[in-house]
């Protein structure tokens, strides 16, 4: 799913001193990506290596639900308008071929016979950076390749770190570059004091499960399956109920501020094990109805955890603590989700007219509180808590004044030579919505910074 988020959270970055970073300052390195099929507006662009689209093959689910969005008053909407709010068929990261986009097909396969300075290692576990700790300079990396073996790589210029938001955080603490306070105590010789892994971000949410009086088993025919490998089409060639997903404002919001909920729609597949309570043995693939869950995210969370370094050795994890839902104002704006959710469900003709029906008792340590309370939300919440893969922050761009932050306003570690970090962990603040799209517009950004270094 490809979407950028609203321009204040940048220009929120460009408010806490980091010049460069507002939204007109990013927007040209969002388009430098993208290869948009259904836009041609000055929001889109149109000749990047990451081919964006809506799928090919809408489902009629997605029809009843952005039928259904409709008659609460919501519109249809660009999931990548600079102010996002509504329902949208999502775009996708998808090519013509109708299969899925990656960072790795777009940007090196293309690349890995025709350009001689590329390499790709793989089964390489990189264990540390090479620090020159009298200079606090990065001159290189550590890894342990496929075959078990302890090897390095030395860099001219500098090394570009973008092992994500556990990763970078992690290799940087087995590098010295951390909290002292937590390094020292496991013999890591501290080389930099900074606040990594801190200011770690997550987008967390619950979910509202319903059936429906239909079938669905287009899935998993042979028919689906044909026409996957034949034609590149069919059911199996999109994301089903996913196709759909929102981005609303919660009323803990101000009136015109940026979405703080998303949702998002899953499941539509026959659920046998799910609808046992309702049709017993009888159950069967064909005829199983369909059930779905949505899943309302708080995409503006005040809630941060954080990741510190357990051991010296690089193959022992770091320890995460996610920290989700500490401020009772998170819980809040997904309670206003599920809410919504219920409404969506069970008071349009849209959802109506196929007979959806809300679980009211998915989790039995909610069945104290009478179903739709305000306390049987709040337990929902804090017992159906799914964190959505949006992890950011834990090596914090910002300025030198700020700190907080571990790199600069061009991605540099702060006081250490020859290193940036590129990836989603340099996020001072998480983008409301999927963060792939931000994730390749700070790797753009990146690539334009080392260029401007060294050439
Ligand atoms: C199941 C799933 C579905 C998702 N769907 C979407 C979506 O639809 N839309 C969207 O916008 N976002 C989606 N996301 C989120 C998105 O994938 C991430 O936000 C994004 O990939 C983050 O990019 P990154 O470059 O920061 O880190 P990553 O993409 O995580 O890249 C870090 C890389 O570093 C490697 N690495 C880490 N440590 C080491 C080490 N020590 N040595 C060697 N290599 C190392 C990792 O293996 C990884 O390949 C999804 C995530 C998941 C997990």
């Amino acid at each position: 799913m490809y979407s950028r988020g609203h321009r204040d959270v940048y220009d929120g970055w460009l408010r806490d001193g980091n010049v460069g970073w507002g939204y007109d300052d990013v927007l040209p390195f969002f388009k430098m990506s993208e290869n948009n099929k259904d836009y041609h507006t000055k929001h889109h662009g149109n000749r990047g290596p990451i081919s964006v689209r809506k799928p090919t093959e809408i489902l009629p689910i997605t029809r009843t639900l952005m039928e259904a969005a409709q008659e609460l008053g919501y519109e249809e909407i660009d999931m990548s308008d600079p102010e996002p709010m509504g329902f949208s068929i999502a775009q996708l990261m998808m090519s013509s071929a109708k299969t899925r986009v990656t960072t790795p097909t777009a940007y090196l396969r293309p690349h890995l016979r025709t350009r001689s300075n590329l390499r790709v290692r793989i089964n390489s576990h990189v264990t540390r950076l090479l620090v020159d700790a009298d200079r606090r300079s990065v001159y290189g990396v550590e890894y342990v390749d496929g075959s078990n073996r302890t090897r390095r790589l030395t860099a001219r210029k500098e090394v570009i770190l973008c092992a994500g938001v556990i990763g970078s955080a992690h290799l940087l603490m087995l590098s010295g570059i951390g909290p002292a306070e937590d390094l020292r105590p496991l013999g890591v010789p501290v080389v930099q004091d900074l606040r990594v892994g801190h200011n770690l971000q997550h987008h967390v949410g619950s979910k509202l499960t319903f059936q429906l009086n239909v079938t669905n088993d287009q899935l998993l025919s042979f028919d689906a399956i044909g026409q996957y490998m034949k034609h590149r089409s069919g059911p199996l060639s999109t994301t089903g109920a996913l196709q759909t997903s929102a981005f609303l404002r919660s009323d803990r919001a101000g009136p015109a501020e940026p979405a703080d909920v998303q949702l998002f729609f899953d499941g539509y597949s026959p659920n046998c094990d799910y609808a046992q309570p309702w049709y017993g043995s009888q159950c069967a693939a064909a005829t199983a109805p369909a059930v779905m869950n949505v899943r309302p995210v708080n995409i503006r969370p005040l809630s941060q955890g954080s990741i510190r370094l357990a051991s010296a050795d690089p193959f022992v994890r770091p320890l995460i603590d996610p920290n989700y839902l500490a401020a009772e104002a998170d819980v809040d704006v997904l309670v206003w989700g599920l809410r919504l959710a219920n409404d969506l469900v069970t008071r349009t003709k849209a959802l109506q007219r196929l007979g959806a029906t809300v679980d009211r008792k998915p989790v039995d340590q909610c069945s104290r509180h009478a179903f739709g309370t305000d306390p049987y939300w709040k337990c929902l919440v804090r017992y159906h808590t799914q964190g959505e893969n949006h992890h950011a922050g834990t090596c914090k761009m910002g300025p030198a004044s700020d700190p907080t932050a571990v790199v600069d306003l061009e991605l540099r570690v702060h006081r250490v030579q020859g290193v940036r970090v590129a990836d989603s962990s340099v996020f001072p603040t998480q983008p409301n919505c999927n963060p792939i799209a931000p994730a390749i517009m700070v790797a753009e950004r990146a690539a334009h910074f080392i260029k401007n270094t060294w050439h």
